[in-house]
């Protein structure tokens, strides 16, 4: 038996009227109809409002509330099991509490998954609108060091979407500011940077527990996937198509699919055997040469916050990873959620289906 002592946990709501008792708010939810099991679930509940073992509340409510042990241990079970207890060490005061919550929630151990998070290091390949907020976003959350990769400086332009940069800062390079904004949210964490442009011939990168790219240009992307399949690095990618806030897939080398395993894009330049093709390819290519991607606020916003999840679940080993084998796509103008499948495909001639 466990001698950790427990607590219910911070965000575990009640609620009752004529129909139900309603355990917990959001997807933690549950209803329970049954009167008497309504008050063995109240007394567990409101007596674990203090530290006590699981042992010590089977006991407390077989002497004080006079339950059988097996209705006492049904009590246990079910706060236990709807993930409403919490050890009694969790300290609201502590930087990471309130995320501690969300894991606590999510059926993981919130230490555990915190540990985890602060051995680990993420490569941030591309720190404009996306760079700034997943970096922001794994940087408080306690990511043990980040690697910040640009080449690029500060332009007014930026300021719609990489918010971490000020008017002051134009000019200036984007990974060193990035940096001192980072550790100004948190100092703890160590933050290397790397002035260069992705996507170039024979890039090298340093060892990380995961690569976050974000670069613009599908050549940047499919290079990357290339060097992180040779080089087993996991890796996700995330942006946007037009209005179409984009995330994954999350690529695991030796796992899962990489993105040459299926056709995400369709200006992929085909083999052209006729004068014909030729020409409209020519015609393509100086069309596509003006091309600018739209960028708002939301986009990036949006992908970057749906990365994260996925990103923070693998590094801290919970739950499930939504962009696994696909690319998750949101639609900013009605809302619909789609995806483009990824699964590994034995005829890819980056990473053979690689599993
Ligand atoms: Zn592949």
């Amino acid at each position: 038996m466990s001698t950790n002592k427990y607590i219910l946990a911070p965000y575990v709501g009640v609620g009752m009227d004529e129909k139900a008792m309603y355990m917990g708010f959001g997807s933690l939810q549950k209803l329970v109809i049954n009167k008497t099991e309504q008050t063995l679930i109240l007394s567990a509940a409101q007596n674990w409002l203090v530290p006590k073992t699981e042992d010590e509340m089977i006991e407390f409510l077989q002497k004080e509330k006079y339950f059988s042990k097996d209705d006492a241990q049904k009590a246990v079970n079910y706060l236990k099991q709807g993930n409403y207890l919490m050890k009694a060490s969790y300290d609201k005061n502590d930087r990471y509490s309130r995320p501690a919550l969300y894991y606590s929630l999510s059926g993981a151990d919130p230490d555990l998954v915190q540990e985890k998070l602060s051995n680990k290091h993420v490569l941030i390949i591309g720190c404009g609108g996306i760079g700034n907020h997943i970096s922001s976003a794994l940087a408080t959350a306690g990511i043990g060091k980040l690697t910040l990769i640009d080449f690029d400086t500060i332009e007014i332009s930026n300021l719609t979407r990489q918010t971490l940069f000020t008017e002051k800062d134009e000019g200036k390079s984007k990974i060193e500011i990035l940096k001192r904004e980072l550790l100004k949210r948190n100092s703890t964490i160590q933050i290397d940077i790397i002035q260069k442009e992705s996507g170039q011939k024979d890039d090298i990168f340093p060892k990380c527990d995961l690569a976050v790219v974000s670069a613009d240009g599908n050549s940047v992307v499919s290079k990357f996937n290339s060097y992180a399949v040779k080089n087993n690095i996991p890796y996700i990618n995330v942006g946007y198509i037009e209005d179409i806030a984009i995330w994954g897939p999350f690529v695991i080398p030796g796992k899962t699919g990489c993105i040459a395993c299926a056709k995400l894009a369709s200006n992929t330049p085909f083999e052209i055997t006729s004068d014909e093709d030729k020409k409209k390819w020519e015609i393509i290519g100086k069309i596509n040469e003006r091309y600018q991607a739209p960028s708002i606020w939301a986009t990036n916003t949006l992908a970057s916050s749906l990365a994260v999840l996925d990103i923070i679940r693998y590094l801290g080993e919970f739950g499930e990873i939504m962009s696994i084998n696909r690319r998750m796509g949101l639609w900013t103008h009605n809302l619909k959620l789609d995806f483009q499948e990824c699964p590994p495909n034995k005829a890819c001639s980056v990473c053979g289906g690689g599993v």
